[in-house]
């Protein structure tokens, strides 16, 4: 079982690997691998059996499974910082420096295979994504990337030097192919002579020159199937579009609709389920038409209407002053100080409702609220007491009583 999910894992394996290529490590030809014009005054090729190189000449050495360019001036012009270049983009696998860096022969203690960096001694791979390639036996202390690094096209790896396995200065120049363990060595070059159908070169240069120094120009890519129309994913979080192959992703918190086809799809606004004008990612009670940014705040009522995250507490208390002034539902205007207030009439007008006089005949009967009264910015509504309410009905029980023995002995009182 184990082995069939290891199985059933790898195509997604190798599908993350493709949109890792896709988005940005597709372009691998190579520039030239060194900074200099003119510093390079010899070449040894990959040998490609019985000492040829690519071109069927014979600038090769049995075996050799790199490209050599060797220094103008040896050993001695290695101080002058001969810079070895990425020659295309890609991620640093790979870089050793400490050792000797003068060698003049592949053996002994310092300058054979047995350095801590190897035959190449301090070197640098970089992983192109669809090649990987080793940049060898580079200056002591001169390695300016480590492992994970992402390097450019032209970026500086080092410099040119001989320790390891060298004769002389040199930068060996490896690609190899992204297989398992190193891969197997590619020659950048194409030939007669050689098994590279398409040179890996941008410019590949003369037979004993030097490749051009131009880099490949990164084309951008999109995903496949993916056009400059907006489309939602298949999750409904984000949209997506691709235009001049730049790939564009739109994150959508409220979730994204495809209305209609051709048409770019849209990110939806948040909902506002209340239908008060206030949606709910500013609406702090999306389900109460009564509270969003801008309503009436009442204070003292332990709701925040207004959604300035408190409820406003209520000063002026005053009670009474909705019997003085709220008959009739008029909105309570004792203190006249908010135009604000009085565009509220339907709040206050229940309130002032609620709070009428019980020498008016109505009675607190409803015990609602006591009054009403303004403050800057905000209508105070407050609750009579428990007891005065609960008073209240008694009371008006105990008029009318009064009232209607007063008629029956014919008293003209209250007319
Ligand atoms: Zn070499």
């Amino acid at each position: 079982m184990s082995a069939q999910s290891l199985v059933r894992a790898r195509p997604v394996a190798a599908l993350v690997l493709t949109l890792l290529v896709s988005s940005g490590a597709s372009a691998q030809s190579y520039s030239r691998p060194v900074a200099c014009e003119d510093c390079i005054n010899y070449w040894y090729h990959v040998d490609h059996g019985d000492q040829t190189d690519y071109t069927c000449g014979s600038e090769t050495y049995p075996g050799h499974t790199g490209t050599d360019y060797s220094l103008r001036g040896g050993n001695s012009a290695i101080d002058d910082g001969n810079e070895v270049v990425a020659a295309a983009a890609g991620v640093v696998t790979t870089a050793s420096d400490g050792s000797f860096d003068r060698c003049t022969m592949c053996g002994g203690p310092d300058c054979g295979v047995n350095t801590p960096g190897g035959g190449f001694a301090n070197h640098v791979i970089v992983d192109h994504g669809t090649h990987r390639t080793i940049y060898g036996h580079m200056r002591n202390g001169s390695v300016t990337v480590t492992v994970g690094d992402s390097v450019e096209c032209g970026q500086v790896l080092g410099h040119i030097a001989s320790s390891g396995c060298s004769s002389g200065a040199h930068l060996h120049f490896e690609p190899r192919s992204s297989g398992p363990g190193y891969g197997e060595a590619l020659d950048p070059y194409e030939g007669d002579c050689s098994p590279t159908e398409t040179s890996l070169w941008v410019e590949q240069g003369p037979y004993l020159g030097m490749p051009g120094p131009a880099c490949e120009a990164v084309e951008p890519e999109c995903p496949p199937d993916l056009g400059a129309i907006w489309t939602c994913s298949a999750d409904g979080t984000t949209r997506q579009r691709c235009i001049d192959g730049i790939d564009s992703t739109e994150s959508c918190e409220w979730g994204c609709a495809s209305m209609q086809a051709n048409v770019d799809s849209e990110c939806l606004l948040p909902p506002d389920d209340d239908g008060d004008g206030a949606r709910v990612d500013t609406d702090c009670d999306d389900a109460n038409a009564d509270v969003h940014p801008g309503a009436l705040e009442l204070c003292g009522d332990a709701i925040d209407q207004d959604c300035n995250g408190f409820d406003s507490a209520c000063e002026m208390p005053v009670l009474g002053s909705g019997g003085s002034s709220g008959g009739g539902g008029s909105g309570g205007s004792t203190s006249g100080s908010g135009g604000a207030s009085d565009s509220s009439g339907g709040t206050s007008g229940a309130a002032a409702t609620g709070g009428a006089d019980p020498a008016q005949g109505s009675g607190g009967v409803s015990g609602g609220p006591g009054g009403t009264g303004e403050q800057a910015g905000c209508q105070c509504a407050w609750h009579e007491p428990p007891s005065r309410a609960a008073w209240a009905l008694p009371a008006c029980l105990l008029g009318l009583l009064w009232l209607t023995r007063a008629r029956r002995q014919g008293r003209p009182e209250l007319e």
